[in-house]
């Protein structure tokens, strides 16, 4: 097996809380193998999105960092936006409002590819096809206000991987969504990252989204790591009370239930 594309050792990330420290992640030890799907699965306050931040080495100033994240392929640490790319739930949380969508998913490619605004316009152009925005010629030059919330979703992530990221990590870029979209995304990250041979590490709390198209699965549970494995072993024999937990949500949500002898479907 090649080297995994980073390996975390140690990780420990908490903030001062009243005088006290509050750990956000817990002496993590987790490898990002390179070429494959990570779910990173757990419930709300976790450590998820500090997982995802610290990945990306965006943690805020305050956060007391403990460990490390090691990059084995890189001489230096990874640039945000061009070694890793970035979805958020909130496709408003990275798209400007005011910034035509041209700019906003050209911007990756002029930044870090060092294309010039003509070139990264059709780099964008592509791009908004591969994404399958519905007329990516108008859209180049439309605002965010002007589309969906899934089609916002899919121009953020044409964003994200303008500069050909090795990694992208999407937290949670469905849970704004319906469940028919939600299912779009996935497919479409699904498929770009097979295709572009992206690693990614898709964060979720929902354990049934994830076992479609996981390869790995690692499961939080208050700042700590509980269970990592191959999703296969993990799903048909979880070892941990939570994983478990998160299971049988899931079972519960997806068996229909009956009402009266009639399924309520
Ligand atoms: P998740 O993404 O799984 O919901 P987070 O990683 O956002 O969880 O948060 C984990 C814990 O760390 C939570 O208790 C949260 O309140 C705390 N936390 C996260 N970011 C900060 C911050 N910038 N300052 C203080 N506490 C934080
Ligand atoms: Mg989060």
């Amino acid at each position: 097996m090649s080297a995994p594309l980073a390996e975390i050792r140690g990780l420990s990330v908490s903030y001062l809380r009243e005088e006290a420290r509050s750990f956000a992640l817990r002496d993590v030890d987790l490898d990002i193998a390179k070429g494959r799907r990570l779910a990173v699965i757990g419930e709300s306050g976790s450590g998820k999105s500090t997982l995802a931040l610290a990945l990306a080495g965006l943690l805020p100033p305050q956060a007391w960092i403990e460990g490390a994240v090691r990059w084995p392929g890189l001489a230096k640490p990874p640039v945000a936006g061009r070694d890793v790319g970035m979805v958020f739930q909130d496709p408003g949380g990275s798209l400007n409002p005011v910034l035509t969508i041209g700019e906003q998913v050209a911007e990756g490619a002029v930044r870090h590819l060092g294309l010039d605004w003509r070139a990264a316009r059709s780099h964008a152009l592509t791009l908004l096809e591969r994404v399958r925005i519905p007329d990516p010629q108008a859209a180049l030059r439309a605002y965010p206000h002007q589309f969906s919330g899934g089609q916002r979703q899919r121009i953020a992530i044409a964003a994200a991987i303008a500069a050909r990221p090795g990694l992208l990590i999407a937290d949670e870029p469905t849970s704004a969504l319906d469940m028919v979209v939600q299912a779009e995304i996935v497919a479409l990250l699904d498929e770009l990252v097979r295709e572009a041979g992206m690693t990614l590490v898709f964060i979720t709390h929902d354990i049934a989204l994830a076992s479609g198209f996981a390869d790995d699965i690692a499961v939080f549970q208050r700042a700590q790591l509980v269970e990592k494995g191959a999703a296969q072993a993990v799903l048909a024999q979880p070892a941990h009370a939570c994983t478990k937990r998160l299971l049988a949500a899931q079972i519960d949500f997806s068996t229909p239930r009956l009402i009266d002898g009639v399924a309520d479907v």
